[in-house]
């Protein structure tokens, strides 16, 4: 699974991009007071955090800024982490989870705040994200949204009768409405995101991989093809592409693409289709994210895979899941299709500290990256110049082998397990739904009044 692979196919945000510079290779030496490796949402974030600090600071890019996972993502900006809340409580307990909870809500406050205060253009920020259930237990989506919100969300329930009047799907029941979360147009606000931190002094350089570092001593020593770097603090945010670089910490990640297709405009039936704006899931695993872009387009990512596989292929399969969700939206034709590839932890927590002295990790943000890396950024950037010790929190979450091609084998089979399960479970709660429904008819029709003869 190269990076040249995910990059193959053009994306709908490619084609819908802020004009994006050109950015030089580094060809001489260069000496900065960090040195981030990686220009995704991790390294600019944290690359902005220190300039605006005051500290020099030069961003090493293997490709071009965002080319990776940060601007191929489906742009849900959520609250919280890849795990579940009640894992997380049982390892840190209620008060540390309650905080790290509070943090993931600062990533997201500091991606809707950047794009506000400096008016980012084409981001399209757009509020909401229900999370539907497909099964009739709604005393399980009640429990949840409880135990979320006592850990400090904002999220409501939403009855089944709510979710259909705006997305009309028999298979929809309950859902998990949460307010303050939303969906942006990820590559621009990388794009924007690298424009701020160039403009608070960050030198950003692309085609130019860091090949080595010899992170002994006060200044960290980085190679790269045509120049050399010295730092006193290395920012290592390459998420999956790391790889030769640090081997031992890419192995620590587990590779997991997942696929995105944006249809051609879908004519009038989109809207009386599909009347909620916001972003919507109705899976708990990569399937089923969609969103309305470009006003008359469906974006619809999912499906998993821990190897390589064709998008074209996969596309085809995402647009069967449209029309099984979606009937009467008629004939749909893909525009794009494409690739992206995360980094999953095996905590399902990002990985966020200095691992040895001058030298921090950004890392692992799987799914769940749009509002952790822009937390992680604004953490390590206040480690590096403040000391600042608040990304200790994450420190119970360590360094964990994500069990190499076992490891892969294994999500993958976790993966095409859960999902015959879950279509078992909704087809049993439509069933039971309409049993009930001729149950209520009969009643109603027996307590009818009698017409006099
Ligand atoms: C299809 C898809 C959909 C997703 N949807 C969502 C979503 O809706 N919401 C959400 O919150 N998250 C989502 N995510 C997750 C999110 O996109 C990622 O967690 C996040 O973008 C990771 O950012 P990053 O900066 O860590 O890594 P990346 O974006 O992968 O950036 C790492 C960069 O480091 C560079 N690099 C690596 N090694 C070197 C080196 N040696 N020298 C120089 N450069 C190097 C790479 O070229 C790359 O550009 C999704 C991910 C995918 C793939």
């Amino acid at each position: 699974m190269s990076q040249t692979s995910d990059q193959a196919a053009s994306t709908w945000y490619e084609t819908t991009s802020v004009p994006r510079p050109a950015r030089p290779r580094l060809n001489f030496d260069l000496d900065v007071d960090v040195c981030v490796i990686g220009a995704g949402l991790a390294g600019l974030t944290v690359a902005r955090e220190v300039a605006e600090r005051g500290w020099s600071v030069a961003v090493l890019e293997a490709g071009r800024v965002a080319d990776a996972a940060s601007g191929r993502n489906t742009g849900f900006v959520l609250p919280g982490f890849g795990a579940d809340i009640d894992d997380i409580v049982e390892r840190v307990g209620l008060d540390h989870a309650k905080q790290l909870w509070a943090l993931s809500e600062r990533g997201l406050d500091y991606v809707r705040r950047t794009i506000v205060d400096t008016d980012m253009p084409g981001t399209d920020p757009m509020p909401g994200w229900l999370h539907i259930s497909k099964t009739d237990n709604d005393r399980a989506v009640r429990a949840d949204i409880e135990r979320l919100r006592w850990i400090g969300a904002d999220v409501e329930y939403w009855s089944k009768d709510r979710v259909r009047e705006v997305l009309p799907n028999p298979r929809y029941f309950g859902a998990a409405h949460y307010r303050s979360a939303f969906h942006i147009h990820p590559l621009n606000y990388a794009l924007g995101l690298a424009a701020l931190a160039e403009k608070a002094g960050v030198r950003i350089f692309e085609d130019t991989p860091a090949l080595e570092i010899d992170p002994a001593g006060v200044r960290k020593r980085i190679v790269t093809p045509d120049g050399r770097l010295r730092a006193p603090h290395v920012v290592l945010a390459g998420n999956v592409q790391l790889g030769g670089l640090m081997p031992r910490l890419a192995a620590t990640l587990l590779p997991v693409s997942t696929f995105v297709v944006v249809t051609e405009p879908l004519g009038p039936q989109l809207d009386e289709v599909i009347r909620y704006r916001g972003a919507v899931s109705d899976t708990n695993r990569a399937d089923n994210h969609y969103r309305i872009v470009d006003g008359n387009r469906l974006q619809w990512s999912g499906r998993m895979r821990t190897w390589d596989a064709e998008p074209r292929r996969i596309g085809r399969s995402l647009v069967a899941d449209i029309r099984r969700n979606f009937p009467s939206l008629g004939k749909v034709d893909i525009a794009h299709v494409w690739r992206g590839t995360l980094g999953r932890t095996v905590h399902r927590m990002p990985q966020i500290g200095e691992i040895e002295r001058g030298v921090w990790v950004a890392g692992g943000f799987g799914g769940h990256g749009l509002n952790t890396t822009a937390m992680a950024g604004e953490l390590i950037g206040r480690g590096i110049v403040d000391a600042d010790q608040t990304w200790r929190l994450f420190a119970p979450y360590e360094l964990v082998w994500a069990g190499g091609r076992p490891g892969r084998a294994f999500a993958q089979a976790v993966y095409w397990g859960s999902r015959p399960v879950e279509a078992v479970a909704g087809m049993v709660a439509r069933q039971r739904e309409r049993a009930r429904t001729r149950k209520q008819a009969r009643l109603a029709s027996r307590r009818a009044p009698v017409a006099a003869p």
